[in-house]
């Protein structure tokens, strides 16, 4: 009867899960065809979001590698966003220009198409004269009206020059934001936002604890921790998406300042971090985050004159054996999943 108990529970769980899954599925297909639409005018940008989409896809079809796919097209659109926007401006800028280079050789035109004119009228007068006076005043005229013409051209040309100079450096400007565009996927290791490590961090650093390991290093192993920060959505649509970040980077530096040196904190995606810690079996990292939840608890942060507070829920695990960190963060997840369904602010072992 227990038994059949347990296994209810179980078969509950996992289909709590599964569809947990179907969600973030949606979602995904959901910022996939957001994505790939916006981006359809120019290739070469979807190109590189496809092709980092289909490595997240190819290790398995799991709640987390769905929801890190679609998390990888969400800040890949946003950050596409906004270089595109600044190249579009640096472009404005050149148009700009290169329209007042024009304008300059316009004005330039006109001011010679005068001397010109000067040129037939005094023609007209050099073929009137008839005394040598006369042709002296004409010659002085002329003379005055060249070096008048030769200033001209030198002002023109020097300010040609300089704005040429401008417009080179804005080009150079421009393809540098493409290139960035363009090397999006080959992102540094730390988060810019939160200033913990980002994903590639998280695998550098999980290679290295796992050569660590099996060195026999450490005697009770290493624990993985999945943090998520409780109704998170709310805070951002009450107080604003700047606050949001706000609360981001305050989480990410209180969980940093309270963890050990040797210990990993790392942003998984949005408001999820990945915690390692070295020589630590499941129930110490339930107890390390717990710690750390009721410290959160009890401090808050100021944005406009409101209090806010920030708690998370989290799901641990023990890395076994040769596993690859994917395999642990899915049990991790699971475990995550049970806190959440259980009341949040608080760590599950999975
Ligand atoms: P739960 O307690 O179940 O975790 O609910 P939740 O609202 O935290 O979870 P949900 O996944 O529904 O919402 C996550 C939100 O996080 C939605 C998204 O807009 C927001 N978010 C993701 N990345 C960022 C970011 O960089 N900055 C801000 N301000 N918000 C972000
Ligand atoms: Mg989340
Ligand atoms: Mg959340």
């Amino acid at each position: 009867m227990q038994e059949a108990d347990a296994l209810c529970q179980r078969a509950r769980r996992l289909l709590g899960h599964r569809e947990h899954l179907l969600d973030e599925l949606g979602k995904l297909c959901r910022e996939l065809t957001q994505g790939l639409t916006e981006l359809a005018e120019d290739d070469s940008w979807a190109h590189g979001q496809c092709e980092a989409l289909q490595a997240r896809l190819a290790e398995g079809l799991s709640v987390r590698s769905v929801r890190a796919a679609s998390d990888l097209l969400a800040n890949a659109r946003k950050r596409q966003a906004m270089l595109r926007g600044e190249r579009n401006q640096a472009r404005d800028a050149l148009k700009e220009l290169i329209q007042g280079m024009l304008g300059e050789i316009g004005a330039f035109a006109e001011q010679t198409g005068r001397f010109h004119d000067n040129v037939g009228r005094h023609a007209d007068a050099i073929a009137k004269a008839e005394s040598l006076d006369s042709l002296a005043g004409v010659v002085r005229e002329m003379l005055h009206d060249s070096t008048e013409v030769q200033a001209l051209v030198q002002q023109t040309q020097g300010r040609l020059h300089a704005e040429q100079e401008r417009a080179g450096a804005m080009q150079l400007r421009v393809r540098e934001l493409e290139g960035e565009l363009r090397r999006l996927s080959d992102e540094v290791s730390t988060d810019a936002l939160t200033q913990v490590a980002n994903r590639r961090g998280l695998a550098q650093a999980f290679e290295t604890e796992r050569r660590r390991i099996g060195q026999g290093g450490d005697t009770a192993g290493l624990a993985v921790g999945l943090i998520d920060i409780d109704n998170f959505k709310r805070l951002n649509d009450s107080l604003g998406h700047a606050a949001g970040d706000v609360a981001l980077q305050r989480l990410a530096a209180e969980v940093r300042a309270r963890l050990r040196p040797q210990d990993t904190v790392a942003r998984f995606g949005g408001e999820e971090f990945v915690v390692l810690l070295p020589d630590t079996d499941a129930p110490q990292a339930q107890q390390v985050l717990t710690r750390l939840q009721r410290e959160l608890t009890a401090s808050l942060f100021m944005h406009d004159n409101q209090e806010v507070f920030v708690t998370f829920s989290a799901g641990v695990t023990a890395l076994r054996d040769g596993e690859p960190l994917e395999a642990a963060l899915e049990r991790a997840d699971e475990a995550l999943y049970e806190a959440k369904r259980t009341g949040k602010n608080r760590t599950c072992v999975g």
